[in-house]
């Protein structure tokens, strides 16, 4: 396809912006193989690039390239950086991504945008495309939330090889839940889409056949329906309803029975609520399924962080470690994922939320300050009360903070009545040095079966924690910029700790016969 006003053949490229490339990604940006899969074939092979890869070198585009853009709000920055870079150089720029769904204005008024596509990209991005080079280019696309049957399987085959220690494939968009940091249930839906087991059961085929034998779920929810949905739709006599969530969990189980097929060196992992530690039936569906591990959204140890956050079905307390623990004695191991600096913390949360980490059998824990992110309730109420008297920063509001380069970033957004911002920084910081301190590492290895296998936990721990806190938290750039060093060179050993033999005759897994989880319709 010749574009009208060039010489040259349309090209395109999709661009995962960042600010930190580490040579090696842990988990696949997914969304870029997706729209990779749907570039209409007549444009050939799309170029990616992924930035926390390697930076982009604008050199390589050409007048009249169409480039796309997917941006969330951490890296909407550097994305708006390059739109602006590019568009100089007479490509097309099209925006797409959470960020740009909620602020379409920006990204034309700060990213030089020609076009901005607001929702799921698997449709409408081949339809831009199309009247790119037909000269019809909108400057607004609604791609809307696509079914979980028009989901696109990913382009597999255009991974740069040896780059990613995961692959990721998504079985389900969308999250019935509604805490107040969180603005998956806004973006995705409430209601949950789910693709059928035949379509993931055929992407993770592919990928094991290539040498990928890690994949993460990338699943808002893995766990759509709860025992809890199950038993209230059948206190409240909706027929309907409740058959529609059975039918959910059926083909949860019948996806995790077609993954129990696969090669027993498969190792998955995903995210779920807490709620799952009620439904034993479940997670040993799981660990039948190769789904070693998953992230638990703890958030906070204390009841009243809970109320602050909307999350009131997790457990607190006395209950919260042994509910953690019937995760692990079920073979699911846990990546604790906890929110510092919510307004009923105290200077003791912090012990007590390192203690409860060790205390429940945490292969991982994560431990993030709180950040108002656009989409969520918090952000919302946060901007309301600020009113017109938002704090600037380089004449930029505070409540547009990514609209400031990382270093000029408030570390944290919400005044305290406690502790000053500082003081909660270096505290959040001490905890993820006492979790990940060499000892207790080590401590944490024993799950593994090997001394080989012991010492890559370490490696990955250490990478972990280099990648995810030394980068985010430090204040001071050298500090930032000696973690990128660290994390560049811990993962090229840690990559190939996840690599696998091909196995390019791995047949697709038949359906097995339908069994059990209806049994819990007379429960
Ligand atoms: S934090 Fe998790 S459980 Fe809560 S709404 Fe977001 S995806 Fe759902």
């Amino acid at each position: 396809m010749w574009a009208k006003e060039g010489l040259h053949r349309v090209r395109v490229h999709i661009i995962n912006p960042s600010d930190l490339s580490f040579g090696i990604g842990v988990i696949t940006p997914r969304w870029l193989y997706v729209l990779a899969a749907a570039t209409p074939g007549e444009f050939g092979d799309p170029i990616l690039t992924d930035e926390t890869l390697e930076r982009f070198d604008p050199d390589t585009i050409q007048k009249g390239d169409i480039v796309g853009i997917g941006i969330h709000t951490a890296n909407a920055y550097r994305g708006f950086e390059l739109g602006r870079i590019l568009r100089e150089r007479g490509a097309w720029v099209v925006y797409g991504g959470i960020h740009a769904t909620l602020y379409p204005q920006e990204a034309h008024e700060r990213g030089g945008a020609h076009a901005v596509v607001r929702g799921d990209g698997d449709v409408v991005w081949g339809q831009v495309i199309r009247d790119c080079v037909a000269g019809q280019l909108q400057s607004d696309y609604d791609g809307g939330r696509v079914s979980g049957g028009e989901f696109r399987s990913a382009r597999w085959d255009l991974m740069p090889p040896k780059s990613y220690m995961w692959a990721s494939v998504q079985t389900v968009r969308g999250c019935p839940k509604h805490c107040s940091f969180c603005s998956v249930w806004r973006t995705d839906g409430q209601a949950p889409r789910q693709r059928t087991s035949d379509a993931v059961i055929h992407e993770v085929v592919q990928l094991r056949r290539v040498g990928y034998r890690f994949i993460a779920l990338a699943d808002d929810n893995f766990y759509p329906v709860s025992l809890g949905d199950i038993a209230l739709a059948r206190k409240q006599n909706k027929t309907a309803r409740l058959e529609e969530l059975i039918s959910m969990r059926e083909e949860r189980f019948e996806l995790m029975r077609r993954l129990a097929e696969l090669p027993s060196d498969m190792v998955f992992f995903t995210q779920i609520t807490m709620e799952a530690a009620e439904d034993t039936e479940f997670l040993d569906a799981m660990k039948r399924a190769h789904i070693r591990g998953a992230l638990v959204g703890i958030e906070s140890v204390t009841p009243e962080g809970l109320k602050e956050v909307y999350k009131q079905f997790n457990s607190t307390g006395a209950d919260l470690a042994p509910r953690l623990q019937t995760f692990r004695k079920h073979g699911v191991h846990v990546l604790g994922s906890f929110i510092f600096g919510l307004a009923t913390d105290k200077p003791e949360t912090f012990d007590a939320t390192v203690a409860l980490a060790k205390q429940a059998d945490l292969t991982f824990a994560q431990f993030v300050m709180m950040t108002p992110f656009p989409g969520t309730v918090d952000f919302e109420r946060w901007e309301k009360n600020l009113g017109d008297k938002a704090e600037r920063i380089d004449n930029v509001p505070v409540n547009r903070y990514w609209l400031l380069p990382g270093h000029r970033r408030p570390k944290l957004y919400f005044p305290h009545p406690k502790m000053s911002g500082e003081e909660i920084r270096q505290r959040t910081q001490a905890v993820w040095d006492e979790f990940y301190c060499t000892s207790e590492v080590w401590r944490r290895s024993k799950c593994a079966t090997s001394l080989k296998a012991r010492l890559a936990f370490v490696f990955i721990s250490k990478l972990y924690r280099q990648m995810y806190a030394n980068t985010g938290i430090a204040t001071d750039s050298a500090r930032r910029q000696t973690s990128t060093r660290w994390a560049r060179w811990l993962a090229r050993p840690c990559r190939r700790l996840f690599e696998a033999k091909a196995l390019p005759d791995l047949k697709v897994p038949g359906r097995p016969a339908t069994t059990p989880a209806f049994e819990i319709v007379g429960q």
